[in-house]
This record gives structure tokens, C-alpha cells and sequence, in this order.
């Protein structure tokens, strides 16, 4: 398989350097050059199938000759090795709870699969890697974790000094091994700065080979069809499912709909977006207009600009009739939010957490008016994540899990640095 840049002006490459590079030398986002069809058998089948085999028979043909199919397979493994389970909520609807993994993030799939194949990359790299990575909490912990022990790859990860949570900054801080932490005095724009200022440092890319663990690699965007598998293989209905993914980026959306378009039944996908609108107001008009993101309670989808709608253009060839046939989008704003994690707790005894939320009441939204259809929203998020709105809007505290105790015994060991790109220079070339 081969990639192409969505803006056309670099060379395809292959599944080992489009990871590499992350991004594509002309700024466009790597995508693939033909959407495998899947094996018919294989879909009939779903249902007796591991999920190590589902995993591995998805992705095995984006990956092409990249990485041997025993490699291949022992990371499959490793990046789908704890639960996915779909549950039912209400009578029509069910949550594909994705928030299991040892971050408690559904981040953790890609940014697992990613790191292992940058481990397996580097084997024959004679350079060590490094990961370099500003974080404003969540995707942070789920690449440090990912990447945790992973031979040829070090991770440096910027935040900023007391604006992650407590959970959070425990999460980057106390795993030790190959992962660093520099607290940086500064927001989380300054470290994002600093990141990007590296890369374009010729000083340092002399001396280290870096790599990004951006969310538009697609070493973490493809795995992420995984879980639209994984619903369809528990899923009852007669019908085919619609599903709703509470989408910032739209990255999780995107890898479902390329899984439907080679092949997995599917009935409609429901974009679930909280004030930050572009998109539903894209399906409503037909132009798109990047605007400025405003702050939510669901803050890990407040994006103005998601980077990923190149490439659902790019999935049906900026066709938008056809992208209005697979996709209708619903805008949540907070007030709804909260009455849906409310509502859903007293009447359904269920616990949402807000992105959660958010892909409940778009999901609710149009099932209203395709009452005969059945659905699925994907939960994105532990509750316990966001316990201060959680607990809020329900009136009751959200217990914390075995995983999350544990790390409280921990003690933090980060690098304090100032928000300055000389003091991230210097760490780089000691
Ligand atoms: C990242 C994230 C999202 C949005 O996913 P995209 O792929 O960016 O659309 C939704 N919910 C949670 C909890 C997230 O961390």
C-alpha cells in the first residue's frame, strides 16, 4: 500500500514513511491510495473471530509489505489487549465503551499500535529515535504509555506546569524508563510552540532523529477502525447499526467511515459535535469555514479547524452528496450536555461522561427521526476523567477506578524548564 499527501505535492510513500514522518513534507495528510474491499467470509465471520485477528485481517493491508505478518500480528495484539464492550443503554441505543485501556483514553489503541511500530521501525534504524510531544493532558499520557519500554525510542513530553490535572500529570510524570517529562512554565500553546520550533531546528535534527506523535499519523488514525469492528461483532440488532463518535478532530469518524467504505455494514454515521460547529454547519451549506475553537465542557473536541475533514473529503472525492448520504452531524452545546448526563443516569442508570454525552443526545437526535433504526454512540472517555461536571450534573461523586488508585501512590519526577525554546534546545543537545 501506498500514501499519498493530500495536497499532492510530495511522493507516495509506504506505510514504514508515512509513520516516519508523521506529516507529509508539502503540510497534506498522508492518505491511503486505494480503500481495501474486505473478504466477505471475513465479515461473516466477525462473530467467532479474536479480536487480535480482527485487528490484524483490518489493518494487515494498509501495512502492506512494511512489517512481517508475525511482527504485525504480536502488535496487533499487544495494541487491542483489554476490553471493548458495547452496552445497552436504552431500548435503540448502546455505548461501544472505549475508555478500558491503561490510560483510561481511547487514544490508548493508536497511540499503542503507533509506538510499537516505531519500535519495530527502529530496529534496523541505526539512529534512536525521539518522540517529541507537547500535551494539554490527555493524548500525552496515552503516547507516554504507549510508548513505555519500547527499545530505540526515547519520549519527551512538554506540559504545562498546573494546568493538567493532578490524574494527568501523574500519568506523564512517574513512568520513568524512556519517558521524560518537562514541566515547562508556560500554557500549552508556549509548549506547542516550542515542539514545532524543534523540528525546524537544524542544529538539533543534526544531532537526534525526531518524529512526531501527532494525532494525523497514520500509524494512529487507521488502528482506530478497530472499534467500529469490534461494535459490529457485538452488535444484535437485525438491522445494521447507526453509530455516533462525539468528533473533534474528526480523526475517529473518519477511520469508521473508511471501515464502512470497504466494506463493514453500517447505516448512517452520526457526527456528534459540541459548539465548535464547522462541520454541521459544512453538511448544512456545503462550504467549510474554519473557525476560532471555543471552550466546552467536552474540551478534548473543541477544534475549530479538524484536521482530519481533508480526508473525508479525500473518502468520497469531495463529492458532498455522497458525504451527506454517509454522515449527518448534530451541534450539542453544554447545557444539553449536562442534561443528557443527568437524564441518562436517573432514567437509564447509566454513567456518561461528556464527550459521551454529547454522542448520546446528537445519536437520540436522529433517531427521532428514524424511529425504526437502532444505534451505537462511541463512549470516549472514563467519567472519572471529568468527575467535577460528571458528579455535578448526576449529584453523585464518580468512584475511582483500581487503575487510577494505584497511580495516586506514585511521586512525580519531571524537569522543570521555562517557556523558553533555548531551555528545550538545550535539554535536546546535552
Ligand atoms: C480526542 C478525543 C475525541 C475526539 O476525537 P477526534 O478523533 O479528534 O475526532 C473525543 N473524545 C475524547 C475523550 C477524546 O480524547
Amino acid at each position: 500500500m501506498r500514501y499519498y499527501s493530500t495536497n499532492k505535492q510530495s511522493d507516495k510513500v509506504d506505510f514504514r514513511e508515512a509513520t516516519i514522518r508523521g506529516q507529509a513534507p508539502d503540510k497534506g495528510l498522508y492518505f491511503p491510495e486505494q480503500v481495501p474491499q474486505l473478504d466477505k467470509g471475513f465479515l461473516k465471520q466477525l462473530k467467532s473471530k479474536t479480536k487480535t485477528e480482527i485487528a490484524f485481517e483490518v489493518i494487515r493491508p494498509y501495512v502492506g509489505d512494511s512489517i512481517a505478518e508475525a511482527d504485525l500480528f504480536q502488535i496487533c495484539e499487544h495494541t487491542v489487549n483489554f476490553d471493548f464492550p458495547l452496552v445497552k443503554v436504552t431500548d435503540a441505543i448502546s455505548s461501544l465503551e472505549l475508555y478500558h485501556g491503561p490510560t483510561l483514553a481511547f487514544k490508548d489503541v493508536g497511540a499503542r499500535f503507533m509506538s510499537r511500530c516505531l519500535g519495530h521501525f527502529s530496529k534496523n534504524n541505526k539512529r534512536e529515535i525521539t518522540v517529541l510531544v507537547a500535551t494539554s493532558g490527555d493524548t500525552g499520557s496515552a503516547v507516554a504509555n504507549g510508548f513505555l519500554g519500547v527499545e530505540g525510542v526515547k519520549v519527551v513530553i512538554l506540559y504545562p506546569s498546573g494546568k493538567v490535572s493532578k490524574i494527568q500529570e501523574l500519568q506523564l510524570t512517574t513512568l520513568g524508563q524512556n519517558i521524560t517529562a518537562l514541566e515547562v512554565d508556560g500554557t500549552f500553546d508556549d509548549c506547542q510552540q516550542m515542539v514545532k520550533q524543534a523540528f525546524t531546528d537544524a542544529a538539533v535534527n543534526e544531532k537526534i532523529f525526531m518524529t512526531s506523535a501527532n494525532s494525523i499519523n497514520v500509524a494512529r488514525w487507521l488502528p482506530q477502525q478497530f472499534y467500529y469492528f469490534f461494535a459490529l461483532q457485538q452488535w444484535k440488532g437485525e438491522e445494521a447499526p447507526v453509530i455516533s463518535v462525539p468528533s473533534g478532530n474528526f480523526g475517529n469518524i473518519c477511520a469508521g467511515l473508511i471501515a464502512a467504505v470497504s466494506g463493514l455494514p453500517v447505516k448512517h454515521f452520526v457526527a456528534a459535535c459540541n459548539s465548535n460547529d464547522a462541520f454541521v454547519k459544512y453538511l448544512e451549506g456545503g462550504k467549510f469555514a474554519a473557525q476560532q475553537a471555543v471552550a466546552t465542557i467536552s474540551n478534548a473536541m473543541d477544534v475549530g479547524n479538524p484536521s482530519n475533514f481533508v480526508r473525508v473529503l479525500e473518502l468520497f472525492n469531495h463529492d458532498f452528496e455522497k458525504i451527506k448520504s454517509f454522515i449527518s452531524a448534530f451541534r450539542i452545546d453544554d447545557a444539553e450536555t449536562r442534561n443528557t448526563i443527568a437524564r441518562v443516569f436517573k432514567q437509564d442508570n447509566y454513567l456518561l461522561d461528556p464527550h459521551g454525552a454529547v454522542g448520546f443526545a446528537a445519536l437520540k437526535k436522529y433517531l427521532e427521526r428514524y424511529p425504526s433504526e437502532k444505534g451505537l454512540f462511541l463512549e470516549t472517555a472514563h467519567p472519572v476523567k471529568f468527575e467535577n461536571v460528571v458528579s455535578e450534573s448526576t449529584g453523585v461523586a464518580v468512584p475511582i477506578p483500581a487503575a487510577m488508585q494505584e497511580i495516586l501512590q506514585h511521586k512525580k519526577s519531571s524537569i522543570r524548564i521555562k517557556a523558553s525554546y533555548e531551555e528545550l534546545q538545550n535539554y535536546l543537545l546535552k
